[in-house]
């Protein structure tokens, strides 16, 4: 079964690239490695994004001005907290998280990163709940990293309620490397991963549909990091 590589890297591998990265960028300081290790003691799986992705999220941040961000997949608020550290003043991120356990987590890492005051957590299915905050729309940037079958339905919210010149990105866009096996692959008929791939593929499709709402790339992440700005 395939599954999300132990050391996250970039998609270039070999020569140390990425040995070289770290040591340049110093992408993870104390306070992201210690929403790792609290995580982990608290039981939540380690599926954050990586050191080097979560640092491209806050330069893309930075970069696209955010002022209003949305994340659906909170976690122990490790992305959240790299996202949250491109608001500016009056800023605000509100970040989705379907179980109450790793939002309780994710609050303790808002505090520990005095990001608190900028950051709000909405506990639930986000399908449901992103309808609470349309009204504060439109918004800068929208990070999308939960549930893959809903992978099309969050990309369409976010192409409503974006800005012109908005930013999306969606994780896991290689579909842990099955976007490029074939539809009867063997490894596709053993389960659960056949509907996410089908969905991360729709969404990657519709971001790269020149007829759409998006003009967009994907980012060779270790995982694959798709990234649409609206039209
Ligand atoms: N973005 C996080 C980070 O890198 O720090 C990782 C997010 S993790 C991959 C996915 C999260 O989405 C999990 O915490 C899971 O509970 C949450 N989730 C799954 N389905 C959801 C749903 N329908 N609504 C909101 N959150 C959901």
């Amino acid at each position: 079964m395939p599954s999300s590589p132990d050391v996250k890297s970039f998609a270039a591998q070999g020569a140390g690239l990425a040995g070289y990265v770290e040591k340049t960028f110093h992408p993870e300081d104390e306070i992201l490695a210690d929403i790792r290790k609290r995580a982990a003691t608290a039981g939540l799986p380690a599926i954050h994004v990586s050191p080097f992705d979560g640092r491209l999220l806050e330069v893309i941040a930075r970069a696209a001005r955010a002022k209003k961000i949305v994340e659906i997949g909170t976690l122990a608020g490790l992305s959240g907290v790299c996202l949250a550290r491109a608001l500016p003043e009056g800023g605000v991120l509100h970040t989705f998280e379907f179980e109450k356990k790793h939002a309780e987590v994710a609050r303790e890492s808002f505090r520990k990163g005095n990001l608190e005051n900028r950051v709000k957590i909405h506990i639930g299915p986000a399908m449901q709940n992103l309808s609470a905050i349309e009204a504060e729309g439109p918004f800068d940037l929208v990070f999308i990293d939960a549930d893959k079958e809903n992978y099309p339905n969050y990309l369409a919210w976010a192409a409503r309620h974006l800005r012109p010149a908005g930013v999306v990105l969606c994780d896991n866009a290689f579909a842990w490397g099955l976007v490029a096996v074939a539809d009867d692959a063997a490894e596709l008929k053993q389960g659960h991963h056949a509907a996410a791939r089908k969905a991360i593929l729709a969404t990657n499709a519709a971001i790269a549909d020149q007829k759409g709402p998006w003009r967009g790339m994907m980012l060779p992440t270790g995982e694959g990091l798709v990234m649409g700005v609206r039209k």
